[in-house]
């Protein structure tokens, strides 16, 4: 049976591990703009073991605002609320989970938002894999399920293997891993030959930029490590490497030149350009038309070059789709002019100088 309305699919069918809760998932913008949590299906949430009918009760405190007419407060605004035709029975399943709940990692990135917390980085915290094992035993976890990893760095986070070995090599879930390439980890490599998808972030062409970015001198090795993740994804489909535009940091196009070089030289063939989210944020994510601008010049370089069959854009254009359409019609001449005086180095700079490490 369904029914119309305005809802979510995350709210029903979406599972987040923070680092203190549980929740439905990670993505509000609501949260971006105003520090306002997404929803809550458990604070102070450690790894417990949650049956099914408590798994559901505590979705359904939420997921039924929806189907009542009206919108939680947690997902005001969301962009991803759709009006359609939701399903009313056989509906307590999950088919989108993320991982992020631990925060150590081996480098030191001047966007991580793991340095704006109290906390140090650590990967003493509440294991996952035992609760999605049984969720999965469960059914409520069915094959092609997407499970995303992030978080602090996955390869050295102690149930990297277990997650690995349990979700992507047996092609249950389509896995996602980001990873900074600073270890390589053989089941990574074997993940990827599974047809699952590894995201690096790179950001730079070059040792120098490599190291103002990511706050350690690892270039030469992490190259050589996507060199070797490049050969195991055979297919040339499942690794991307991304350039995070990061203002003051690596903005300009002639790095991005040295990042689509190399890139072609290791043999990957997807790049993704974002625009960093600790500014993007700081901005309400009124992005200055110099990294719109930037943006733009950067996706015709890539796409000039046949060797890629595709660019991806994140927190550009989703977010603020009028914003781009007004951007699109204006001269860039003018408008690029304009932020010239607008842009505040020094500011922009004070966000990225904040770290513990
Ligand atoms: S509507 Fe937005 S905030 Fe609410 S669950 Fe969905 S993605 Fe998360
Ligand atoms: S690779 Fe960078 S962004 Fe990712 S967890 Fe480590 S420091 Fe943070």
């Amino acid at each position: 049976m369904k029914k119309k309305y305005r809802s979510c699919n995350l709210i029903q069918h979406g599972l987040c591990f923070f680092n203190d809760s549980l929740v439905s998932c990670c993505y509000s913008p609501v949260d971006q703009i105003n520090g306002q949590r997404p929803p809550a299906l458990f604070d102070g949430y450690k790894g417990e073991i949650l049956s099914k009918e408590e798994l559901f009760s505590r979705i359904d405190k939420f997921a039924s605002v929806f189907r009542n007419g009206g919108t939680p407060v947690q997902c005001k605004d969301c962009y991803k609320i759709e009006e359609k035709e939701w399903k009313e029975d056989d509906n307590q399943y999950i088919d989108f989970v993320t991982v992020t709940h631990y925060s150590n990692c081996n480098a030191d990135c001047v966007y991580c938002s793991n340095n704006l917390c109290q906390e140090d980085r650590t990967n003493d915290t509440y294991k996952v894999y035992p609760f999605l094992k049984k969720l999965k035993e469960e059914d409520v976890l069915r094959k092609g399920f997407e499970l995303h990893i992030g978080g602090g760095e996955f390869s050295i986070y102690d149930e990297c293997d277990e997650l690995i070995e349990e979700f992507a090599l047996t092609e249950y879930a389509k896995v996602c891993i980001a990873t900074n390439a600073i270890k390589y980890k053989e089941n990574i490599a074997k993940a990827l030959g599974k047809n699952n998808k590894v995201v690096i972030s790179l950001d730079s062409g070059c040792r120098e930029t490599f190291k103002k970015v990511k706050r350690i001198d690892a270039f030469e090795n992490v190259v050589e490590n996507i060199k070797k993740y490049a050969d195991a994804d055979k297919e040339h489909l499942n690794l991307t490497l991304k350039y995070i535009i990061i203002p003051t940091v690596n903005d300009n196009l002639n790095e991005f030149k040295k990042f689509i070089e190399l890139t072609h030289k290791l043999g990957v063939k997807f790049v993704s350009i974002d625009i960093e989210a600790r500014y993007s944020r700081s901005v309400n994510h009124r992005i200055d038309y110099y990294y719109y601008e930037l943006f733009k010049k950067m996706k015709e370089y890539a796409e000039k070059s046949n060797y890629f069959y595709g660019v991806f854009v994140h927190s550009f254009m989703e977010q603020d789709s009028e914003f781009m359409k007004e951007f699109e019609n204006k001269p860039i001449k003018k408008l690029v002019s304009r932020i010239k005086t607008k842009l505040n180095q020094k500011n922009i700079h004070k966000l990225y100088t904040s770290h513990k490490y």
